[in-house]
């Protein structure tokens, strides 16, 4: 697990239909599921290029997704959907200009109006894991034709 957050960008708030989203990233390969294959839906994003929602084939319910920050490399898997969502409560709340005033940030969790560093935020053994698959990353973003959306 390389970290939670919890987006709540007007954007966000569209793409997921509500307030905020609570994410846990993960790289990919270690994401296995179990029955059925997700169907994967490219839909509009802020970026201007999309995000890939994961759903249950059955449900529909967004299990995970893919941004281009990550590309297919990463999985931000939707909290709620797991067994036990109440083990991984943010670290970190991000984009928090856009929050809905009603949304209370508790003061023991570091808060960023914007988007954050992974570097000043994520602990040692998070930033092992994302510099294994960093040059990845790097290179699918450098692949990308940045005229297209
Ligand atoms: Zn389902």
């Amino acid at each position: 697990m390389l970290n939670t957050y919890q987006p709540p960008l007007i954007g966000c708030q569209r793409e997921t239909g509500s307030s905020f989203a609570l994410n846990a990233v993960i790289e990919a390969d270690l994401v296995t599921h179990i029955t059925g294959k997700p169907e994967l839906i490219l839909t509009p994003s802020l970026s201007g290029k999309g995000q890939t929602i994961a759903r249950c084939p059955k449900c529909h319910v967004a299990i995970w997704s893919n941004y281009t920050g990550g590309g297919p490399f990463l999985r931000f898997i939707r909290v709620g959907t797991l067994d036990q969502p109440d083990r991984l409560p943010p670290d970190i709340h991000i984009y928090t200009s856009s929050k809905q005033p009603w949304v209370k940030i508790p003061p023991n969790v570091p808060l960023v109006d914007e988007f954050y560093e992974l570097e000043k935020y994520w602990p040692t053994r998070s930033l092992e894991r994302w510099h294994v698959i960093a040059p990845k990353v790097q290179a699918y973003k450098a692949s990308q034709d940045p005229t297209c959306i």
